[in-house]
């Protein structure tokens, strides 16, 4: 990933909106200042990619504010190799922050268009090491599992089953759980066949519609 015009916005983007409110990791904060997230979302709000804000991707789907991905990342406590799913491609931005860590990560999105803007941006940002499916994330993706982490980047009224069964012992699974407008940012451990759960404060996303998700 070569230096960019933009890499500036970047640097000031990580210490005002993610280290400034408590992201510490610094190996989250380093991908986050070398992604060009400018270049995951539509042309006409690439002068807005590092707002402190979420902002419209098409098909009435957003990415995420960079806060959110930042502290999701560093909650999700990525090691390189590790297999990681996540549920709701979106742009592929928060696919590609994974990646960059050196994780394998499969990405599933319902919509094909929305798949396959994913795809476009992150071969247009020159990420390897993602995988973009397209199918009902709810379902999780069993021939990838189990995963060292899963994330859900779509508000779910629960966590579902198929993918607390593909989580790996010892991993991670983070989502914003809660009603169709708002949720709560939860983090699942999985340890000894025991699940503990923490909690991250309040958030918004799209509903994350499927057989385990909200009605279509
Ligand atoms: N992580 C994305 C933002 C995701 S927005 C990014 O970095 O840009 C949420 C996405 O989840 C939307 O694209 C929506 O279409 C998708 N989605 C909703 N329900 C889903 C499901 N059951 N399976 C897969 N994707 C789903």
């Amino acid at each position: 990933m070569p230096e960019d015009s933009r890499s500036g916005e970047r640097t000031a983007m990580v210490e005002t909106q993610i280290a400034a409110r408590g992201v510490r990791n610094p190996r989250v904060l380093e991908v986050m200042r070398k992604v060009p997230r400018h270049l995951f979302v539509p042309p006409l709000y690439q002068g807005a990619a590092y707002r402190d804000s979420p902002l419209p991707i098409g098909h009435g789907q957003t990415i995420s504010q960079p806060y959110i991905v930042g502290l999701m990342t560093e909650l999700l406590d990525v090691s390189p190799g590790d297999r990681v799913l996540e549920v709701g491609a979106g742009s592929g931005y928060q696919a590609a922050i994974l990646a960059e860590l050196g994780a394998h990560v499969i990405t599933i999105e319902r919509l094909p268009e929305v798949a396959g803007l994913a795809r476009e941006n992150l071969q247009r940002a020159g990420v390897v090491g993602v995988q973009v499916i397209v199918g009902d994330g709810t379902e999780g993706y069993p021939p990838g599992a189990p995963y060292k982490a899963i994330l859900i980047t779509a508000g779910t009224p629960e966590i579902p089953d198929p993918l607390l069964s593909q989580l790996d012992e010892g991993g991670r699974l983070v989502a914003p759980v809660g009603s169709r407008d708002i949720q709560e940012l939860i983090r699942l451990e999985k340890s000894g066949g025991h699940i503990t759960r923490s909690t991250f404060g309040g958030v918004v996303f799209v509903p994350l519609l499927g057989r385990h998700g909200w009605e279509a």
